[in-house]
C-alpha cells in the first residue's frame, strides 16, 4: 500500500499551493486531480491578485439593481429561472451577510489574509521561477457615473485605516495610465498594490511543478473515493490505492461532491461566470486589469489576449452555459475599449465556490479526524490561493499560524448546517 504524509485533493491554485507548502515542510504530499493542474475554475479567472479587498460584493440594496437583475436586463448579474426556489436559501443568508454592521466585520477579520496575498504569491513565484507572469501595476477600476463613486466614500477611509494603498483618478488622469480606454467614464480608483498574473492556468501549473521538484507526487484520481481504511484516509489513483494519515479536501465548488456523503453540509452557492478573449483593436492595449464597476464586467490583459470576464450567474454547477450576459456588456465594453475579433471561438465557464459570508473555509472538518478543509475562496481563489496554502500547512504542522484561522472555522455556520443546495446543485 502506497503512503504519503499527506493527501491533498483538488489541483487548482487553491490545492496546489497547499501541497506545495507542505511539501516545503518536508512532508511527502500527493496532489490528486482528476484532470492536470490549474484546468478548472482556476483556469479562467481575470489574474487579479486583489490584496486591497476590504468589502466582498454585497446583496443589492438598491430596489432598481435588484429589479434589473430580476428582469434579466442588468450585466452584472443572470439567474436561471428553475434555480431559484435552490438557491434562494442561501441568497437570504447572503443578504443578511450584506448588512453594513456585517460587512464592517467581515472587513476586518479577513485583512490579515487578504494583506499577505500578493507578498505570498510573489515568494512562491520567485521560487517556482514564474516571476514573468507577475505585473505589479495595479488594477483599475471605472465609475461612470457620481453616484457609484460616491457610495466608494465609506470604503476608501478604511483603505486609509488600513493602510491601503490608492489613487482616486478624473478621467484624464487614469487615462494617463491606461492610453487606450475612451473617456466613457467620469472617475477612477488605481488600487496601486494589487498584482495580476498574465496566464492563471501556467501559474497554478508552475506551482504543481515546484511541488513536484521538492518531491511532492501529482497523481490522477476520482477525489470521491476518500474513506477511512485502517486508521487513515485512502483514495483510490490510477496508480492504485493511497493512504495518508491526513488529507485536505480543497476542490473548489466540487467540493459537496465528497463532502455531502460524508455528512459534512455547509452552505456553499456558487457564483458561475464566463470569459471570452479578444484580440485588441490596432495598437490598443492594457498594461492591468480594468473593471467597468457600473456595467459590472472586467477587461483583463492575458498572454491569450484581452480576457473580458462577466459577473455571476445563479445557476446549477453542471447546468449548460448561458452566456447571455455577454450581449448585455459589449455594447459598453467596446465603447469603453476597441475590442477586435474573438480570439478564440470558445466561450470559458466555471463556479466561483462562495459562503454566504465570503469567506472560505480553512481549517480542520468537523467530525472527522485528520481532515482538512480548503475551498470557497468566491471572488478571491487565485488572490488567496498561496496565503490559504502557508495558513493551513501551519496548522497542519503544528506551527504558530501566521493569522487568526478562527474566522475560517467550518463551525462558523453552526452545527446544524445543511447543505443547501444538496439536490439541485448540479442538474436543476
Ligand atoms: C469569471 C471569473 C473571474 C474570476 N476572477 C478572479 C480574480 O481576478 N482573482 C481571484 O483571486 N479570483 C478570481 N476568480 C475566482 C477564482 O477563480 C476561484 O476562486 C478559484 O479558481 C478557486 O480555486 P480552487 O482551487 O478552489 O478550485 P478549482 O480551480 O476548481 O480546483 C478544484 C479542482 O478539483 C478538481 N476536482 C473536482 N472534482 C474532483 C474529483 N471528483 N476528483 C478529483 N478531482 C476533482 C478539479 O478538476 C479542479 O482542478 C474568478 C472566478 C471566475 C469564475
Amino acid at each position: 500500500m502506497a503512503r504519503v504524509d499527506a493527501l491533498v485533493l483538488g489541483a487548482g491554485i487553491v490545492g496546489t499551493s497547499v501541497g506545495l507548502h507542505l511539501a516545503k515542510r518536508g512532508l511527502a504530499v500527493a496532489l490528486l486531480d482528476r484532470r492536470a493542474p490549474g484546468e478548472e475554475t482556476s483556469y479562467g479567472n481575470a489574474g487579479a491578485i486583489e490584496g486591497n479587498t476590504i468589502f466582498p460584493p454585497a446583496f443589492p440594496s438598491d430596489p432598481l439593481a435588484l429589479l434589473r437583475v430580476a428582469l434579466k436586463c442588468s450585466p452584472e448579474a443572470n439567474y436561471h429561472l428553475t434555480f431559484l426556489p435552490y438557491v434562494a436559501p442561501w441568497l437570504l443568508k447572503f443578504r443578511a451577510a450584506s448588512s453594513p454592521a456585517r460587512l464592517m466585520e467581515t472587513a476586518r477579520v479577513i485583512r490579515p489574509l487578504f494583506a499577505r496575498a500578493v507578498a505570498e504569491h510573489e515568494a512562491l513565484l520567485a521560487e517556482a521561477g514564474a516571476l514573468r507572469y507577475l505585473r505589479k501595476e495595479g488594477w483599475l477600476k471605472l465609475y461612470r457615473g457620481d453616484r457609484s463613486f460616491g457610495a466608494l466614500k465609506g470604503e476608501l477611509a478604511l483603505a486609509q485605516e488600513f493602510g491601503i494603498s490608492y489613487r482616486a483618478l478624473d478621467t484624464e488622469a487614469a487615462r494617463a495610465l491606461e492610453p487606450s480606454l475612451a473617456p466613457v467614464f467620469r472617475h477612477a480608483v488605481h488600487w496601486q498594490g494589487v498584482a495580476s498574473v498574465t496566464n492563471p492556468l501556467a501559474v497554478t501549473q508552475a506551482y504543481a511543478a515546484r511541488f513536484a521538484a521538492l518531491g511532492g507526487v501529482v497523481v490522477r484520481g476520482d477525489a470521491r473515493s476518500l474513506h477511512r481504511a485502517d486508521g487513515r484516509w485512502r483514495v483510490e489513483t490510477t496508480e492504485g490505492p493511497l493512504d495518508a494519515a491526513q488529507a485536505v479536501v480543497a476542490l473548489g465548488p466540487f467540493a459537496p461532491d465528497l463532502l455531502a456523503p460524508l455528512g459534512i453540509k455547509l452552505p456553499l452557492g456558487l457564483k458561475r461566470g464566463y470569459h471570452r478573449h479578444y484580440r485588441p483593436t490596432g495598437n490598443a492595449a492594457l498594461a492591468r486589469p480594468v473593471v467597468d464597476t457600473d456595467i459590472g464586467y472586467c477587461l483583463a490583459p492575458m498572454e491569450q489576449g484581452i480576457r473580458l470576464t462577466t459577473g455571476v450567474e445563479f445557476a446549477a454547477r453542471d447546468a449548460p452555459p448561458t452566456p447571455v450576459q455577454f450581449d448585455r456588456l459589449l455594447p459598453s465594453a467596446r465603447q469603453l475599449f476597441p475590442l477586435g475579433e474573438q480570439a478564440e471561438t470558445a466561450t470559458w465557464m466555471g463556479s466561483r465556490p462562495c459562503f454566504p459570508d465570503s469567506r472560505p473555509v480553512i481549517g480542520r472538518a468537523p467530525g472527522q479526524a485528520g481532515l482538512w478543509l480548503a475551498y470557497g475562496h468566491a471572488h478571491w481563489g487565485l488572490t488567496l490561493g498561496p496565503a490559504t496554502g502557508r495558513l493551513l500547512a501551519e496548522m497542519m504542522t503544528g506551527a504558530t499560524p501566521f493569522c487568526d484561522p478562527a474566522p475560517y472555522r467550518a463551525e462558523r455556520f453552526g452545527s446544524r448546517a445543511r447543505e443547501l443546495f444538496a439536490d439541485g446543485l448540479h442538474d436543476a
